[in-house]
């Protein structure tokens, strides 16, 4: 059957939805042109805000109208749960976050409606992948236990479980073997794994392997023993995905993060000693219940003295079942709109600051493939996770994706810098 997936939210879901293409091709399917051509269409979805499990619903609503076989899986299903198929009266089959590796038998029965949250089991399948270029996500740990007031995610990805190191190791060889130049390793809290600074110093010794970089990380995480790892190997990437949610040490408390503003802070402060040049990123949620324009106010100043490389920025939105949900959602939402935007703001312009500090610097990058917004130009990432776009000689050939290259930086942007290649 011609099948098509659909991915909505997280690397997670990017990498489950993987997981399922590499199966089904695996069971004899074979993978459509297009979502139109296709015959099967699965919709991956998230439900960490309100808005993004309404424009999963939306979409597989439209698909049920077209006759195809529809499937929902991921996040948005197990907060349904058996509401789904009220919700979505036409639906075939869904599928839990943690039971994803059971639709291709789900298929071959074809016996539909079905339901199947899996909540007690570890995903099988998380090894199978599909073609994906010269970078791969691998899972390291699943679930989460650390039950942030506002977040869905313990409640509908299940409780935290990590991979055993030598499965991790085999599958980064192998995939090191099949020509992955770069690794994303994969927890909403990865830095919770047990022995991560050794791990990460075995997959340095993988042949082949040139980056390592991993996602999300909690500032209980940058110890000394990490840091050491950062220094001794160049093929762990200077990046990190650090969370903060906010600058308030009274929001954070009630957030229930378990750092204070000072704490976070040092962490970024130690990332940096060792290397000033360490990209740092963040997540902020404004309008938190209870957020006042003072609590607002030490997001800002707590997002300039971090120094922030990027943000993304999320406007509260209050998850049934969840701690937070049970406060008022009292900020109001054009006030969410305002703080959202001045974040924005700020964020251009740190990032346009931070960047311009490394006009002249030569940045190393792995060709991704040509720039999106101009295909004569060609695109890639630094250490730091920073797009790097430079110039090609017009009929040039085009390096293999993945391909290092090294880039003289001219020009800095908030989000890019651009360059030309050096030898
Ligand atoms: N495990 C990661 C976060 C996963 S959710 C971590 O803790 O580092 C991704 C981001 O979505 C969060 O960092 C948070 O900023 C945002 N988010 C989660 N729940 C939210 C909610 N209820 N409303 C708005 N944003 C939310
Ligand atoms: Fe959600 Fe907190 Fe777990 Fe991240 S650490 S997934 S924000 S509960």
């Amino acid at each position: 059957m011609k099948f098509h997936i659909h991915t909505y939210g997280c690397q997670m879901n990017v990498r489950d939805s993987e997981a399922v293409e590499a199966m089904l091709l695996a069971a004899g399917h074979e993978k459509a042109a297009g979502e139109e051509d296709a015959e099967l269409v699965i919709v991956n979805s998230c439900t960490v805000r309100q808005k993004a499990e309404d424009k999963a619903v939306g979409k597989v609503g439209a698909l049920c109208a077209t006759g195809k076989l529809v499937g929902l899986m991921g996040c948005g299903v197990s907060r349904l749960g058996v509401d789904v198929f009220k919700v979505l009266p036409k639906l075939d089959f869904a599928v839990g976050p943690r039971a994803f590796w059971r639709i291709p038998r789900i298929v071959a029965e074809g016996k539909f409606p079905v339901l199947e949250l899996g909540e007690n089991d570890v995903p099988a399948g998380l090894d199978a992948h599909a073609e994906r270029g010269f970078q791969a996500f691998v899972t390291a740990m699943t679930g989460c236990d650390n039950w942030c007031s506002y977040c869905i995610v313990p409640a509908v990805r299940g409780r935290e479980w990590a991979r055993p190191a030598a499965e991790i190791v085999a599958e980064v060889e192998s995939l090191a073997r099949r020509g992955v130049r770069e690794v994303t390793l994969l927890g909403q809290s990865v830095l919770r794994y047990h022995g991560f600074p050794s791990l990460l110093r075995r997959l340095c010794e993988i042949d082949g392997l040139l980056r390592i970089r991993f996602t999300s990380a909690h500032p209980s995480g940058c110890t000394d023993e990490l840091i050491a790892v950062y220094r001794d190997c160049p093929k762990v990437c200077r990046h990190l995905h650090l969370p903060v949610q906010s600058g308030s040490d009274r929001v954070l408390a009630a957030m229930g993060r378990r750092y204070t503003r000072a704490e976070y802070l040092a962490a970024v402060e130690k990332l940096r000693s060792f290397d000033p040049e360490f990209a740092v990123t963040t997540d902020v949620i404004v309008g938190y219940p209870g957020e006042t324009e003072a609590d607002f106010e030490e997001t800002r100043s707590l997002m300039d003295e971090a120094g922030f490389d990027n943000s993304f920025v999320f406007k509260y939105s209050p998850r049934p079942g969840t701690r937070a949900a049970k406060l008022p959602d009292d900020v109001p939402t054009a006030e969410k709109e305002r703080r959202n935007q001045v974040l924005l703001d700020d964020q251009e312009r740190r990032g346009l600051e931070r960047n311009t500090r490394l006009v002249g610097t030569v940045r190393e990058v792995l060709a991704e493939g040509p720039s999106k917004r101009n295909k004569s130009r060609w695109s890639g990432r630094d250490s730091g996770n920073r797009i790097v776009v430079w110039d090609v000689a017009q009929g040039a050939a085009l390096p293999p994706l993945g391909t290092p290259a090294r880039v003289r930086v001219n020009e800095a942007h908030p989000q890019i810098l651009l360059g030309e290649v050096v030898s």
